[in-house]
């Protein structure tokens, strides 16, 4: 049973996932590296590291959690990075979604050590996050897995093994592929029925009677309503999660046409400067080309 945890990465959903840890009374080192986001988890009885090799010196399981595969590549292999101290025989937990043929890259890397890796990736947002109930992908070796599932119980409700390494990472880019379509095309939807003087509750209620009815809409629909697009996955990173898939489509030889397309629509609102508002804030694109909002 791991009892020293190194955390890497408290943004909107590291926080909470850190904090749990610390909770479940594990010793957690966590490293952030805007310093200031760390205080929360000293309050909590975390220490705080200054570089990520700091986190995982003494970590017999290290969880990171970082925005992208360059940051995801810096925290591994970059100066003060998780490579230069990480122990034989630890396992580092990556639950960034990034790119699989990056995660396989780290794997070797970490292996060269001695040390194992899982990718890792979660859905669940940030009030999974919060109550411990994320559901994880995973990809690498089943025994590492085991060796890992203390800290992940107390982190997720469900954990799905897809495979060997990378995998967990390739059915986290389908599945998000998937979301962003159906958001961009009930957005669609719903801005066109708007303009046409569909009131957006009515149409809210036709779906709910209909096969069409859908978890994500019937979910965002109200903070859309109100136009509340409070981050809770922030519409860069599902642009960045799409950019990811049509990678990994090119790899495979797949062409992915309807994800290309709904890329170029969170393009085009990140482009605008939304991209730090939650992802279902690309309603507001489309709501600027029909000169209607869909509020209630
Ligand atoms: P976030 O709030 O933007 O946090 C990103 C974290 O990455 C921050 O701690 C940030 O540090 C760190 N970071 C960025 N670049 C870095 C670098 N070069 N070196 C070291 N650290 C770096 O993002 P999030 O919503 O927590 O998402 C994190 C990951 O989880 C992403 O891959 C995302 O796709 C995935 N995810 C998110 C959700 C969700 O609902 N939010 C759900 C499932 C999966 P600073 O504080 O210094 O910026």
């Amino acid at each position: 049973m791991p009892q020293n945890v190194g955390f890497i990465g408290l943004g909107i959903m590291g926080t909470p996932m850190a904090l749990n840890l610390v909770q479940a009374g594990f010793n957690v080192t966590v490293y952030n590296r805007t310093r200031s986001k760390a205080d929360p988890l000293e309050r909590a009885g975390a220490r705080v590291a200054a570089s990520p090799a700091e986190a995982a010196r003494d970590a017999e399981v290290i969880v990171s959690i970082v925005s992208d595969t360059a940051a995801m590549e810096e925290v591994v292999c970059g100066e003060g990075g998780v490579l230069e101290t990480i122990r034989s025989g630890a396992v580092l937990i990556d639950s960034s979604t990034i790119s699989p043929t990056m995660s396989r890259k780290l794997a070797c890397h970490l292996a060269g050590k001695g040390a194992s890796m899982l990718d890792a990736p979660v859905t669940g947002s940030k009030h999974g996050a919060e109550k411990g109930e994320l559901t994880f992908m995973i990809g690498g070796e089943r025994e590492t897995l085991e060796r890992a599932l203390p800290v992940l119980k107390v982190l997720g409700k469900k954990h799905i093994y897809c495979g060997q390494q990378g995998l967990g990472l390739a059915a986290k880019l389908a599945m998000n592929a998937i979301l962003a379509t159906m958001v961009e095309i009930f957005s669609e939807g719903f801005v066109m029925a708007a303009k046409a003087g569909v009131p957006p509750q009515t149409l809210l209620e036709i779906m709910q009677s209909s096969l069409a009815r859908s978890g994500i809409v019937d979910f965002k629909a109200p903070f859309v309503f109100k136009g509340d697009f409070t981050p809770y996955f922030p519409l860069k990173l599902m642009h960045k999660d799409l950019e990811l898939a049509m990678e990994a489509a090119y790899a495979q030889n797949l062409p992915m046409p309807a994800t290309a397309a709904v890329k170029e629509v969170y393009g085009a609102a990140k482009a605008q400067g939304k991209g730090d508002l939650d992802y279902v804030a690309v309603i507001t694109f489309l709501e600027g080309l029909a000169g209607v909002e869909v509020r209630v």
